[in-house]
């Protein structure tokens, strides 16, 4: 099938060309966003091949029929960025990758909590410019802390593994709890009692209605003094105000991000030559205690060929009329 792959950085090429030797698909490479603007360049194509930031609202998905797509395939876990329903009624199919290496992401969560604990974005420059001064880099033992864990599904359980190897006490919450969390030490809570008693929260469930502005004026009230937030999970989880105001009061002591709630306009790009419009992400960057990562947190080797191989093989299934293990249906079901 010819697949129109928007939003290609450098590794998408190198990676989906790779695993493409055995599908055989032809893809047409494009580096632009999907978006009302650029939908054209899929004419032709009988899939689109999106990312996370990509617009598949009802007005550009409206368009992809005419042209001949009759496939969304999503190279990533989250779907938030899809209107399912006008997806449904326009006849379109769409697939994800909904695992592809959970441990991409809970080990770089593990990296934002250790690093900010220990100041080590700090500690980095100081010492290049031969500072070796201690002063301002004292962190806390990670040992027997309370991490509280918001969303256990195949991220939450990697990071709850991974923690309990600190020796953390772990809280979760989640709609549906998970019984490999419960076999690992988890305790699941209410979202009240996490606020109160976590020293770390870390963010793993998807961004959905329910979940929007999760962590807002009144999550922060309730949390610790000096608790440290982690979100590496969609940047909609969090009223990024709320938290401003969180980290200007001394409430939030620590805060790491690998996603923002307006990123489209900011991440995946080199903008060092200019000035960044958006005065709320540039706020952030004046706390000494946040650290941004811009939506890397999958990116390692084993997701990249993951997401290439299980993107294709999706693609492939579709082709050949095959059941379609990673097809996201309307009401947000899979399979
Ligand atoms: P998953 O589907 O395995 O787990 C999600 C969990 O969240 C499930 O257990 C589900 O029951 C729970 N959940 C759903 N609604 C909830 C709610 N209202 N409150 C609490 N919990 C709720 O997904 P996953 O593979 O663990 O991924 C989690 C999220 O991580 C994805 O949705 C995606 O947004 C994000 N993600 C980020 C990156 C990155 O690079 N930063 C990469 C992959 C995934």
């Amino acid at each position: 099938m010819k697949i129109a792959v928007f939003s290609s950085q450098p590794h998408d090429r190198q990676f989906l060309s790779a695993a493409n030797e055995k599908h055989q698909h032809e893809l047409k490479f494009l580096e632009p966003g999907l978006n009302p603007e650029t939908v054209l360049l899929a004419r032709g194509c009988a899939a689109v091949c999106a990312f996370v930031n990509d617009d598949l609202s009802a007005a550009v998905l409206a368009a992809l029929p005419e042209l001949g797509v009759r496939l969304v395939a999503l190279r990533c876990a989250g779907f938030n960025n899809v209107d399912l329903h006008s997806a449904a009624e326009l006849g379109l199919t769409v697939v994800r990758v909904p695992a592809y290496s959970p441990h991409s992401v809970a080990e770089h969560t593990a990296a934002l909590i250790l690093a900010l604990n220990r100041k080590l974005h700090r500690a980095y420059t100081r010492v290049r410019e031969g500072n070796l001064a201690l002063e301002g880099l004292l962190g806390f033992d990670l040992f027997g802390k309370t991490v509280g864990i918001v969303g256990t599904g195949r991220i939450g359980t990697a990071i709850a593994r991974i923690l309990r190897g600190f020796g953390c006490l772990l809280l979760a919450y989640d709609v549906q709890p998970n019984p490999a969390c419960v076999d690992l030490g988890v305790v699941y809570a209410p979202l009240r009692q996490m606020w109160a008693c976590a020293d770390v929260v870390t963010l793993h469930c998807p961004l959905t209605p329910q979940t929007r502005h999760l962590i807002n004026g009144d999550a922060v009230r309730q949390m610790k003094d000096g608790v440290m937030l982690i979100n590496t999970s969609r940047g909609g989880l969090i009223d990024t105000r709320a938290v401003i105001a969180g980290l200007k009061s001394g409430k939030i002591a620590y805060l790491g991000l690998d996603v923002y709630e307006e990123e489209e306009e900011l991440f995946f790009q080199d903008l060092s030559n200019r000035v960044i419009q958006d005065d709320v992400f540039a706020r952030l960057l004046t706390f000494p205690n946040v650290l941004i990562t811009g939506h890397q947190a999958f990116f390692t080797r084993e997701a990249l060929a993951n997401i290439a191989e299980t993107t294709l093989a999706n693609v492939s299934d579709f082709a050949a009329g095959r059941p379609l293990a990673n097809q996201i249906t309307a009401d947000g079901r899979f399979g």
